[in-house]
């Protein structure tokens, strides 16, 4: 077995500029400027260009890559397929060309076998000083070809003597830099640099271990002072490899520990309310007024749903079924459930509010739900921002003296001056639009928090629910009612449009209804407006009144009237809707049987899935078109295929990911739980899972982490937490 704590005796740094304070306590949370070189001037710079604060900040300043100085190309032999390239040679002329905004800096590089253009757009003035002509040099950088010509914008310079040419391979690391801190001499190389001095001050005992023996033995993991020195300077590839290996389990491993002890935290000390029985209301409405039979995942989900609020623990779920899986029924299922019992405080039963992120949302639940529950004695009731004066004080008097079982509505719902008498449980309908502070409201409506489910049809990757949302449980619909028959998906071009026209007539001619929707990139974008209108009269010409009837809604509509319209469509009154994304989320008109996406190639992966999943909700075969440009960019291409070859919301949710990656996805911008700097959730999402488990069974095994086996956890855990950065306190 490989030795784990090998101490050594002395400390191997001895620097007369660390002051007392530092002496024998944490040498990683000094600041750079003990460091050579660095002035405070120079340490500013790092702090604000590169977030480089202390020594620590320095150590997980992680290099891009590393090039083996010994690979040189030849200038003749550049071609465009090479990325990053190495050369060296001889500096033939220095000039500065053109005037104030293209004023730049060219130098021309001579080997043996050609001529390779260097350019410098910023720093041209220390450059200029610090590059000699007729000097040699070895030329690092991204190659780029501008007219025809090989080029390399603000590569990194390096005297070139004869030990670089010939000698041992060797891996020098790459850092991340910016023009600011170019100019002021550092470089990528000056932090590889200062990187060095730093190694040369740690020991062993500055980076302790902070996994289980255990774990470390069964994974073949690295020691972690090996980890870090092979990141920045690995003596090979593989030393690389490994390290990197340690270092992204090591992230994974604590970024779930925290998730987790939060989760497992709020499963045993948050107090909730009990629904202890399933009763006359539940059993009424199953028995008799349920439309259909429950899919084997919803009655899971049920079951899942009634073991959390059985527990004295506030519930926080996430549900999450692709669009038309059917969650609104279980979470009407749900509400019955809490409205069956009661507060053994004063015998008020419970009430449920079910928010929607959108008014056409919160008015399509309750006119559905008002109607399901027609025959039974609960009160429902809906509350939106259109709401008139008297409704709403009717509503508020009803919510507070505990009569009105199910409120519907917006985030009107969630204001403050709306009090329940015994809230028990509150759905949030598509919960990417409503934020965590929006939610941590709904807490504070009772005197113990009312249970929480959060329903979302934009299918979260699995490694994303394991990350960003880990801390809330987790259920999955992952079944369709049955009958649905899939939905074709075609990519049509807009040279195919009369075909496509005539494609819904025929439709509409089988009694179906079409949903049109142009692309609304910004809110207040004229040119989509404009866009919009013109779509609509081009509409109106293919589908002339009064053969045919056509709706439009969209943002900038009042929002009665966008109602009136979007009701005319739900009742069948009109065959067309012409819209924009407003009508996303949620609506459900089981007749319609024509999706119609024009200039597709403007919409991200998960809204056109969003857009897709408003059809197919019937028996009918159901369509979904998606009309692009001749010009498409290969991303768009990549999503369009995606789509035409997928129903499955999971899928396209993981491919979103990997082209658009975490930060992009919606809902997840501000979640500090992806910032890995090494791991790749996407990448890497095999190891993070493995991850999970380890952390899972040992919380599960040892939640309070007492074992003395896991004390290098514990105390890497409280050192995290104790550690306040240098100078970060603004
Ligand atoms: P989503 O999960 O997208 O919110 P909905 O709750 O709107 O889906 O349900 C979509 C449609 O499927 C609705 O018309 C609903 O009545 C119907 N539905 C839900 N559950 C079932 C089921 N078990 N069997 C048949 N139809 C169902
Ligand atoms: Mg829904």
């Amino acid at each position: 077995m490989r030795m784990l704590h090998r101490h050594s005796p002395v400390p191997q740094y001895i620097c007369k500029k660390i002051p007392d304070i530092n002496a024998g306590s944490d040498i990683l949370s000094s600041p750079v400027e003990y460091l050579t070189g660095i002035s405070a001037l120079r340490g500013d710079l790092l702090r604000k260009e590169l977030g480089i604060f202390t020594f620590k900040d320095l150590l997980e300043h992680f290099p891009l890559r590393h090039i083996d100085k010994t690979k040189v190309d030849k200038i003749a032999s550049l071609s465009p397929v090479a990325e990053y390239t190495q050369v060296a040679g001889k500096i033939m002329s220095l000039d500065i060309v053109g005037e104030k905004r293209g004023k730049r800096l060219v130098a021309q590089l001579k080997d043996d076998t050609g001529i390779l253009e260097l350019v410098w757009f910023q720093g041209i003035s220390w450059v200029e000083k610090a590059v000699q002509v007729g000097q040699d040099y070895l030329v690092f950088g991204k190659l780029g070809f501008f007219n025809g010509k090989a080029q390399i914008a603000h590569p990194d310079l390096e005297n070139f003597s004869a030990q670089n040419a010939g000698g041992k391979a060797y891996l020098e690391p790459i850092y991340p830099s910016t023009e600011k801190l170019k100019a002021r001499a550092l470089h990528g190389k000056a932090i590889s640099k200062i990187t060095r001095e730093l190694f040369q001050k740690l020991s062993e005992k500055d980076l302790p271990e902070n996994l289980p023996a255990a774990v470390i033995e069964k994974f073949k993991l690295i020691r972690r002072f090996d980890a870090y020195k092979h990141i920045h300077f690995p003596a090979s590839e593989l030393h690389y490899q490994h390290a990197l290996r340690r270092l992204k389990f090591e992230e994974f491993f604590f970024a779930q520990l925290r998730i987790q002890l939060i989760k497992l935290d709020r499963q045993r000390f948050s107090r909730g309310w009990i629904f202890e029985k399933v009763g006359d209301l539940f059993n009424t409405f199953y028995n008799q007024y349920l439309p259909f039979e429950l899919t084997g995942a919803q009655k899971r989900v049920l079951k899942e749903i009634r073991k959390d609020t059985g527990t004295g623990h506030q519930m926080n779920r996430l549900l999450q079924g692709d669009v038309g899986s059917g969650k609104t029924m279980v979470a009407l299922l749900a509400m019955l459930i809490a409205a069956d019992n009661k507060n053994a405080a004063d015998e008020q039963s419970f009430q449920s509010v079910l928010m929607a992120p959108t008014e056409i949302l919160a008015q399509q639940h309750f006119q559905g739900i008002s109607a399901l529950l027609k025959d039974l004695p609960v009160q429902v009731g809906i509350l939106t921002g259109s709401s008139t004066a008297k409704e709403r004080r009717q509503i508020l008097k009803s919510c507070e003296d505990g009569t009105m079982t199910i409120l519907i509505g917006t985030h009107a719902i969630i204001e403050d001056k709306v009090t329940f008498r015994n809230l028990g449980l509150a759905v949030v309908d598509e919960q990417h639009k409503f934020g965590v502070a929006q939610r941590a409201r709904l807490w504070k409506k009772n005197v113990i928090p009312p249970h929480i489910l959060v329903m979302t049809a934009t299918p979260i990757p699995r490694t994303l629910a394991l990350t960003a949302y880990g801390d809330l449980d987790y259920s999955v619909i992952d079944e369709l009612p049955p009958g649905r028959k899939p939905i074709t998906t075609v990519h049509r071009f807009e040279t195919a449009r009369p075909q496509v026209m005539d494609f819904i007539k025929e439709q509409i001619a089988e009694g179906r209804q079409a949903y049109i929707i142009y692309p609304l990139i910004e809110e207040s974008s004229k040119l989509d407006y404009e866009n919009l209108m013109k779509g609509y009269e081009e509409v109106k010409s293919f589908f002339p009144e009064p053969a045919y009837w056509i709706s439009m809604v969209h943002g900038k509509q009042p929002a009665d009237q966008k109602e009136t319209n979007m009701q005319r469509f739900v009742t069948g009154d009109t065959q067309i809707l012409v819209g924009t994304t407003v009508i996303e989320v949620g609506v459900n008109v089981p007749n319609a049987s024509v999706m119609l996406i024009e200039s597709a190639e403007k919409f991200g992966l998960s809204q056109l899935h969003q857009l897709r999943g408003r059809v197919g909700r019937g028996a009918e075969q159901s369509f979904c078109v998606l009309l692009t440009g001749q010009k498409l960019s290969q991303d768009a291409r990549e999503r369009l295929k995606i789509m035409t070859s997928t129903n499955d919301g999971f899928k396209i949710a993981e491919k979103d990911l990997e082209i658009r990656g975490p930060g992009e996805i919606e809902g997840t911008r501000q979640s500090g739980e992806l910032n890995f700097k090494l791991a790749d959730i996407v990448y890497d999402k095999a190891m993070l899972e493995v991850v999970r488990e380890i952390v899972e069974k040992l919380i599960q095994d040892d939640p309070t982490l007492e074992n003395e086996a896991h004390k290098p956890v514990k105390d890497h855990m409280q050192q995290q937490k104790a550690k306040t950065r240098w100078g970060k306190i603004a």
